[in-house]
C-alpha cells in the first residue's frame, strides 16, 4: 500500500498534530489538509466567545504553508472509499492513498424537539457566528465540563444575566467530592442557580420543558451536551459506532477500511480498560501524533506498536479568575490531587496554550 498522497480531513487539534508530524514520519509524502474553515479557532475557548470575549484565531493556509503542507479550504461532502477520493462541495475531488479522518464533532441537538430552532449550541465556531448575545435569563443545558465552564464564564463576564444551569446530575458529577464542592462554591459565588435532576425533553421559544413536565422559562437556551461526529463516515460506508464515530483498531486504523485512520472526536477507539476514549482535546492530540507514527511505520514496512493512552488530568476554567485541575487515574477516574482557585485558572490557561502549540500554532497572536 503506497502512502505517497496523504489527505488529512479536518484541521482541528487532531488533524493539525497529525499533519505536522507526518512531515517527519513519512518524508517525501504529499500531505494535504482539508478544512471548511479558513481559520483555526480554539474550540476549547468557545464558552469564552459565547460570553462575549475575543479569542485567538490563526490563518490555516499561512500556518500550514510555512511548513510546506498544502491547505485546501473546502467542505467535504462525500468519500468514495473504492476510488480513494474525498468529494468537495464545489465538485472537486481530492485523491488519496492514505486518509486521516479528523472531522471532530458538533452539537447533538437533533433528537430534542425544538432544540435546533430555539437553542444556541456552544459546540463549534459556526454555532456562534451569527448568534445574538444572550439576554435576561440564560438557561445553560448540561452540567458537564462544557456546561459548567459556560455557566461560570457567562455569570462572571455578563453580570447583567441571570444564569441557570440545568443538568440531569449534579454539576461535574464524575469528579471527587472535594472538586464538586469547589465547583458548587464558585457557582454560588457567581450567582449561578443550579437545578439537578433536570432532563430537558423539549426547547420552546419561552424556555425548556423537563421530563417531569415542568416548564422552565428562559430568554436564551444554550446547549452544551451530546456532541456527535459528522455523518460523512457512515454515509460513505465506514464502520461507525452509534454516534457516527469511525470504529478503529488499536492502531487507529478503520476496522472496515485499512487505508483510513481516524483520530480525535470523530474516532471511536477503546482505551486500555475497553471503554471508548472520550471526546477531548486531551485524546485528540496524542491520537493525531500516534496516527502519523503508525502511518510512517507502515510506510517503512514495519508494524506499529499499539496506541497506548492513559488519562492524566481533567482541567476546567471557572470564569477567568478560578479554575480546577483534577489529577485522574489512567481510566479517567478521579485521583487525590485537586488544585483550585487562581492556581487552577493559571494551569488551565497554560494547558489551553500548550494544546495550541502542540497543534503547531505559533504563540503571540
Ligand atoms: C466550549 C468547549 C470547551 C471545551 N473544553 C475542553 C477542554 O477543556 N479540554 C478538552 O480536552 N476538550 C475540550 N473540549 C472538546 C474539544 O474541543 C474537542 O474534543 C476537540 O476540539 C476535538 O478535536 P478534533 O481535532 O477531533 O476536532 P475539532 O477540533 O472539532 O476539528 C474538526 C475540524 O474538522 C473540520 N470539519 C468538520 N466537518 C468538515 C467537513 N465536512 N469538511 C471540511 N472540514 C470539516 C472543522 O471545521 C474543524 O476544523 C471543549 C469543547 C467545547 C465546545
Amino acid at each position: 500500500m503506497t502512502t505517497r498522497r496523504i489527505v488529512v480531513l479536518g484541521a482541528g487539534y487532531a488533524g493539525l498534530v497529525a499533519a505536522n508530524k507526518l512531515l517527519r514520519t513519512v518524508p517525501g509524502a504529499e500531505i494535504t489538509v482539508l478544512d471548511a474553515r479558513a481559520r483555526f479557532v480554539e474550540r476549547v475557548r468557545l464558552h469564552q466567545r459565547a460570553a462575549g470575549q475575543a479569542i485567538p484565531e490563526w490563518d490555516l493556509a499561512d500556518v500550514l504553508g510555512r511548513r510546506g503542507i498544502r491547505f485546501v479550504q473546502g467542505r467535504a461532502v462525500g468519500l468514495d472509499l473504492a476510488a480513494r477520493e474525498v468529494r468537495l462541495a464545489d465538485g472537486a475531488a481530492l485523491p488519496y492513498d492514505t486518509l486521516v479522518y479528523a472531522l471532530g464533532s458538533a452539537a447533538g441537538t437533533a433528537d430534542v424537539p425544538g432544540a435546533a430552532e430555539h437553542a444556541l449550541a456552544v459546540a463549534t465556531p459556526e454555532d456562534l457566528a451569527d448568534a445574538a448575545p444572550p439576554t435576561g435569563r440564560a438557561l445553560v443545558i448540561g452540567a458537564g465540563a462544557t456546561g459548567v465552564e459556560l455557566a461560570t464564564e457567562l455569570a462572571e463576564t455578563r453580570p447583567d444575566l441571570r444564569v441557570l444551569l440545568l443538568g440531569a446530575d449534579e454539576p461535574v458529577a464524575a469528579l471527587s467530592p472535594r472538586a464538586r464542592a469547589h465547583v458548587r462554591r464558585v457557582l454560588d459565588r457567581l450567582g449561578v442557580e443550579v437545578r439537578t435532576d433536570a432532563k430537558v425533553t423539549a426547547v420552546t421559544a419561552a424556555g425548556v420543558r423537563l421530563a417531569d413536565g415542568t416548564e422552565v422559562p428562559g430568554d436564551a437556551v444554550l446547549w452544551t451536551t451530546g456532541f456527535l461526529a459528522p455523518p460523512l463516515a457512515a454515509a460513505a460506508g465506514l464502520a461507525v459506532d452509534g454516534s457516527g464515530r469511525v470504529r478503529t483498531d488499536a492502531t487507529l486504523r478503520s476496522l472496515s477500511h485499512p487505508d483510513v485512520y481516524a483520530v480525535g472526536d470523530a474516532a471511536a477507539t477503546a482505551g486500555q480498560d475497553g471503554r471508548q476514549l472520550r471526546m477531548a482535546c486531551a485524546t485528540a492530540l496524542p491520537q493525531g501524533a500516534y496516527a502519523a507514527t503508525a502511518i510512517g511505520a507502515r510506510a517503512r514496512g514495519a508494524e506499529p506498536r499499539e496506541f497506548r493512552f492513559r488519562y492524566q488530568a481533567q482541567c476546567y476554567s471557572l470564569g477567568r479568575g478560578d479554575g480546577l485541575l483534577h489529577l485522574v487515574h489512567a481510566d479517567d477516574s478521579p485521583a487525590r490531587l485537586v488544585i483550585t482557585g487562581r492556581a487552577g485558572a493559571w494551569i488551565k490557561e497554560r494547558i489551553v496554550r500548550f494544546a495550541a502549540r502542540r497543534a503547531g500554532l505559533p504563540a503571540g497572536l
